[in-house]
């Protein structure tokens, strides 16, 4: 049997997302483009819209017939009828003339790689196939994944110009996701035969990162990810040195989710992240009331939430309220402020899944220790991790990452004796991210990513 890449459905996702009200655009533009004709055969961009995709400022010199683009600390001169273009302080001779052509000076596209590749100027590229420029984005392209399965060991590989900033976002044999900075630009769709090492490959691509989500077989012992000079490397093998474990997963059977203890983090006193008009105790008490509706509607389950106000409550306050409860699910609401304004995304901390297919009280019998009633979470570690990979999933499917997975047993889980995460939704600090929590529909899309989540967990 072979299996197609599923792309396409993901591709639908993001345009979806990229077409919803206050969608953000990436920095820089990326993804504007311009149209190219052909002058006298020879490939051409109008100036003025070079101008636009370069974000420079035009100046005519009528008296020599010449056009000068400032863009950054950058300039270029282009001479009508001329071959010669000036680019800073040297010249290169393009395969044709700069021609005027009613009014509008026609530039040859042999001139962008020629163009200064710096920070201060945006980097494009010729897509000749679909007659157009393109303002390339700032973290590169990733190019089609290349499946090749040999010798226990299956092996996927993507050209990608960032391949150093390739992370793991979550280690689930299910859903082994690795993120490659840089926007999808794969063309044909590669195909390969689903075994017992990899059972299924899906893409999720979005503008700044392409994110890999691998379902290995029972035949896989473990993974490694490479990060090469201009390609990433996902390995699932037999065995050998230098494997990474998957994380440990619950045995199969239902998972019942019939009570959700939703507990807005901060309150009171105590307010949080506080980046201009957004303030975390606020924000987490906005993002849990919109999402106890869509979780009641959702699951069916009974939603409760720790605190319904702006409070002071202790840890073990919010901890007795979820145990009296008997909460199946507790989901600690935060948002993050990271060092970088270009830090963002969510990120899901879990109690970590450490422990055998047992699970954590195996562990706890054969070592004769009990745990302290602090660490109750570590028996729930295994379904909170899998907890954790299915909201990650959604938000990275809904455009709403980096959505990372941490194994730390986070503070707001100390006490509580349910399957739980402490969810930091948004990076505050990032104003992309804080731009969008800040509007209705950004909280709304956040809380139906969220429940989707959640609805993905339950195994009625
Ligand atoms: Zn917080």
């Amino acid at each position: 049997m072979k299996a197609r890449l599923a792309v396409a459905l993901a591709a639908a996702a993001l345009l979806t997302f990229g077409a919803a009200p206050g969608a953000l655009r990436p920095a820089a533009a990326a993804g504007a483009s311009a149209s190219v004709q052909r002058v006298n055969g020879v490939p051409c961009v109008a100036a003025n819209d070079l101008s636009r995709l370069l974000d420079a400022a035009q100046f005519w010199r009528a008296d020599v017939r010449k056009l000068v683009l400032r863009a950054g600390q950058h300039r270029v001169t282009l001479t009508a009828d001329n071959p010669f273009v000036l680019i800073d302080d040297h010249t290169v001779r393009l395969e044709a003339d700069v021609t005027s052509l009613g009014g509008q000076f026609q530039v040859p596209v042999s001139l962008l790689p020629q163009l200064p590749r710096d920070s201060s100027l945006a980097r494009l590229i010729v897509d000749l196939q679909a007659s157009r420029v393109r303002v390339a984005p700032a973290a590169g392209f990733v190019g089609t994944p290349v499946i090749r399965i040999e010798d226990g060991v299956a092996r996927l590989t993507l050209s990608a110009e960032r391949a150093d900033g390739a992370t793991v976002l979550s280690r689930g044999r299910a859903h082994l996701r690795v993120r490659v900075p840089g926007a999808f630009a794969g063309a044909a769709v590669d195909s390969f035969a689903p075994g017992p090492l990899l059972r299924a490959v899906q893409l999720v691509p979005g503008t700044d990162a392409t994110v890999v989500d691998l379902a290995a077989g029972p035949d896989a012992q473990g993974f490694r990810l490479l990060r090469e000079d201009g390609r990433v490397v996902v390995e699932l093998a037999r065995g050998g040195a230098g494997l990474e474990r998957f994380a440990a997963e619950a045995p199969a059977g239902t998972r019942v989710v019939g009570v959700i203890v939703i507990d807005p983090g901060h309150g009171g006193s105590d307010t949080g992240v506080h980046v201009d008009q957004a303030i975390e105790k606020d924000l987490t008490l906005a993002l849990a009331r919109v999402l106890a509706d869509e979780l009641t509607h959702r699951t069916g389950a009974r939603v409760l939430l720790t605190r319904t106000d702006d409070r002071d409550m202790s840890q073990q306050e919010r901890a007795e309220f979820a145990n009296r409860a008997r909460a199946d699910v507790v989901l600690s609401l935060h948002f993050d402020g990271l060092p970088g304004a270009r830090v963002r995304g969510a990120t899901a901390w879990c109690a970590p899944a450490l422990y055998s297919e047992g699970g954590a009280g195996a562990h706890a019998a054969a070592t004769g220790a009990l745990t302290p009633w602090r660490d109750v979470a570590m028996h729930h570690a295994v379904d909170s991790r899998a907890l954790a990979d299915a909201i990650a999933g959604s938000l990275e499917t809904r455009g709403l990452g980096p959505a990372r997975v941490r194994e730390r047993l986070p503070v707001a889980l100390l006490g509580v004796n349910a399957t739980g995460l402490s969810l930091e939704c948004a990076t505050l600090t990032s104003p992309e991210d804080r731009a969008r929590v800040g509007t209705p529909e950004g909280l709304r899309e956040l809380a139906s990513s969220i429940a989707d989540g959640v609805a993905g967990y339950a195994r009625p």
